[in-house]
């Protein structure tokens, strides 16, 4: 028994093994799922933000029209001034100018404000752009590793695969089988060393009499709370 329960053991480590391999090749996918779904977020982002400076621009360059359109209907307006005959009309358009300039210069205050707030966020797009640049680096170099590690994976996974039937025609059918149950339900731990009278599966502890027969290896015992396959691996180990 003890040869079977080192074949187990050997198996076991295969199993783990290709385990490894199999969740990597499951994870990668999605962690790089994970990384260009981020990526994607800040370009919409970046794209959003893009959209609302041009309006902000477009806003400027409109005011900055009409601006400019009132400036010469003054000037003509003050043109005007000394071609007027009557008191009153000249006191009318007098005063006329006199708004219009008020109302020019707070429409100056006004476009400033915007060419200062346009400037503003256009550092943060650009902020945003090169955040995008770095983020689209480091997923190429992600990506790169993960294909690499997923290439050696498919390189290595038959031979894991042959080694593992190797062992497993050395172990006897109905061990195997057994095995196989407890490995389906247990994945990485199917095989463990019992323990200052526990197992080491589950830390439960081992009723005395099959602790006994556990070291003594005589035949083949599981742990009756985890099914694990127990195992004694001498009073060094
Ligand atoms: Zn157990």
């Amino acid at each position: 028994m003890q040869e079977q329960i080192k074949l187990l053991v050997e198996l076991q480590k295969v199993d783990a093994v290709i385990g490894e391999m199999q969740r990597k090749r499951e994870e990668t996918p999605r962690h790089l799922a994970g990384i260009r779904a981020g990526l994607d977020a800040m370009k919409a982002d970046s794209e959003q933000y893009k959209a609302e400076l041009e309006e902000l621009k477009k806003d400027r360059r409109t005011k900055e029209g009409l601006l400019q359109m009132e400036i010469e209907r003054i000037h003509k307006s003050e043109g005007r001034l000394k071609d007027i005959k009557t008191q009153k009309e000249y006191q009318a358009l007098v005063k006329e100018v006199e708004q219009g300039k008020k109302l020019n210069a707070s429409r100056e205050e006004d476009i400033l404000k915007l060419i200062a707030d346009v400037e503003d966020r256009e550092k943060v797009a650009s902020e945003k752009a090169e955040a995008i640049r770095v983020k689209e680096e480091e997923y190429a170099k992600e990506k790169d590793i993960l294909e690499g590690e997923l290439a050696r994976i498919d390189a290595e996974f038959d031979g894991e695969k042959s080694k593992w039937d190797v062992i497993a025609k050395t172990v006897k059918p109905n061990v195997l089988k057994m095995y196989q149950k407890v490995s389906e339900r247990r994945n990485a731990t199917t095989v463990v060393p019992v323990k200052n009278g526990a197992c080491t599966g589950c830390h439960m502890g081992l009723p005395p009499q099959l602790y006994n027969q556990v070291q003594k290896g005589a035949e083949m015992h599981q742990c009756p709370s985890c099914h694990r396959i127990l195992y004694w691996e001498g009073n060094n180990g």
